[in-house]
C-alpha cells in the first residue's frame, strides 16, 4: 500500500515517517509529484482544511493520501490563531514574525492566562474511504522565546511536565509528547488494523 503524505513540509516528513515507518506502507511525499502545488486552504475548521488537502491528493494521484491541519489555540485571545497559524503576522510571515506577534499581543497577560494548545487533524483519504484523527498537547505560552530546535511557535510554547520548551526538546522527544505524534499515532492504530 502507498500512502501520499499530503506535504511540502520536510520537518512533517520526517515526524510522520518516524511514527509510521514501521508499518508495511510506502510513504510518499509531495516530492514525487511536482505538479501538484500548494492547495488552497479555505475551510472553517482544522478538519475540513485537512480534509480539503487529503481529498485533492487523492484525486490527483489516485493513491491514498494522508493530509494534516494544525493550529496553535491561545485562551486569551479567544482561540486564536487556530486556523490562521501560519499566517498570524500577515500572509507572508515567518516563523519568528508569527512568534513575535504573539509575544507581544500577550505581553500584558498574567500566567496563570497564558494557557495554549496545538491541535492537529489528521484526515485520510482512499477509494472509498475516509477517516480522520486528532492529537492535542496543552502548554503555555512564553514571556520569550527559548530554544532553537524545531520550528513554528516552538520556541514560545512552554511544556511544564518537562519544564522545557518545545525548541528545548530533541525531535524524539518532541514526537512522543506533541500533537502531531498524538494524531499520528492514533491514525497508526486505525492502518494497523487495516493492513
Ligand atoms: P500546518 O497546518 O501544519 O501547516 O501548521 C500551521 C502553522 O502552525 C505552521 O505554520 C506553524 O506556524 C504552526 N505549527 C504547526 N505545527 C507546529 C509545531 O509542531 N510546532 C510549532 N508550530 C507549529
Amino acid at each position: 500500500m502507498q500512502i501520499v503524505l499530503a506535504t511540502h513540509n520536510r520537518n512533517k516528513m520526517k515526524e510522520m515517517s518516524a511514527i509510521l515507518g514501521h508499518l508495511s506502507v510506502e510513504l510518499l511525499t509531495l516530492d514525487a509529484f511536482p505538479e501538484i502545488g500548494d492547495i488552497p486552504e479555505t475551510g472553517d475548521t482544522l478538519k475540513e482544511n485537512a480534509f480539503i488537502k487529503a481529498k485533492t491528493v487523492h484525486q490527483l494521484t489516485g493513491l491514498s493520501a494522508l493530509a494534516d491541519d494544525t493550529g496553535l489555540e491561545v485562551d486569551a485571545l479567544n482561540g486564536a490563531p487556530g486556523i490562521y497559524s501560519a499566517r498570524y503576522a500577515g500572509p507572508d510571515a515567518t516563523f519568528d514574525d508569527n512568534c513575535q506577534k504573539m509575544l507581544k499581543e500577550m505581553s500584558d497577560i498574567p500566567e496563570e492566562k497564558r494557557t495554549a494548545r496545538f491541535r492537529t487533524v489528521i484526515a485520510f483519504v482512499s477509494e472509498g474511504e475516509k477517516e480522520w484523527v486528532e492529537g492535542v498537547v496543552e502548554g503555555q505560552i512564553l514571556e520569550d522565546k527559548r530554544g532553537v530546535g524545531g520550528f513554528g511557535y516552538d520556541p514560545i510554547f512552554y511544556y511544564s511536565p518537562l519544564n522545557k520548551s518545545f525548541a528545548e526538546l530533541d525531535s524524539e522527544e518532541k514526537n512522543s509528547i506533541s500533537h502531531r505524534g498524538k494524531a499520528l499515532r492514533n491514525f497508526s492504530r486505525i492502518l494497523e488494523k487495516r493492513i
